[in-house]
């Protein structure tokens, strides 16, 4: 099975309008513990407002600075629900502002924003990192690999037997880092979505490169008749 981290491609694509903030902001991601100050991870079970900036259109897979959402389009939620993607909930999250002279007389397509509720841990052992607790009060963790960085090493390891099975999954120690499967990949490569990003688990430098061509990928898939939802 391959898997991907998945996200949106701001970054390395242009024109995308790009949401930099969330109107009003959720009191959930106000919430701060009261010890160590860290951030709660409560997720907002609830429709969010967007305020969107730049860019001379929408895309498929809405970039967020404010927060790191995944925020998706109709069209995504529509071949989602069509072929019975699983592992994750949906939120109406609705353009309410948008500035810039291009973006603003464009309709915006609806979106939402996606809990993921698909699980599978980190191998830690095999990728070199620790999970340390730092606040004892709200749980708060850091992560440290075997040269004292705190960061999550690459490439990604997925335990034995941790992955539930769902299309759209997270870690606990990360729920808000998106991985998929195969079916999303295909699925926004055959229907063309757009500022989609899929990164290998297995790639040893996710942050620097560009992403997938999914859409190249997915028509290779149909024409060598590895669909994914055939197997
Ligand atoms: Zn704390």
């Amino acid at each position: 099975m391959i898997f991907y981290d998945f996200g949106d491609n701001s970054f390395c694509t242009r024109g995308y309008t790009w949401a930099w903030s969330l109107k009003p902001r959720p009191p959930e991601l106000l919430l701060r513990c009261k010890k160590c100050t860290a951030g709660m991870s409560t997720y907002p079970k609830h429709p969010l407002g967007l305020s969107v900036e730049g860019g001379v259109k929408y895309p498929d897979i809405l970039g967020c600075g404010g927060y790191p959402l995944l925020i998706v389009s109709q069209n995504v939620i529509d071949d989602w629900e069509k072929f019975g993607i699983t592992g994750y909930e949906k939120y109406e999250a609705n353009i309410v502002e948008a500035n810039g002279k291009r973006i603003r007389d464009l309709k915006p397509p609806q979106y939402y924003h996606i809990n993921i509720t698909g699980r599978a841990q980190y191998d830690m052992d095999a990728m070199g990192f620790r999970c340390e607790v730092v606040c004892n009060y709200c749980g708060h963790t850091r992560f440290v690999d075997s040269n004292n960085n705190m960061d999550i090493p690459s490439p990604t390891i997925i335990k034995d037997g941790s992955w539930d099975g769902s299309d759209i999954f997270a870690a606990d120690i990360t729920p808000r880092r998106s991985f998929c499967t195969e079916k999303i990949l295909f699925l926004a490569g055959m229907n063309e979505r757009t500022n989609c990003r899929f990164v290998p688990l297995d790639d040893k430098d996710p942050v620097s490169n560009k992403g997938l061509d999914y859409k190249a990928i997915a028509k290779r898939m149909l024409r060598e008749t590895r669909n994914p939802f055939e197997k």
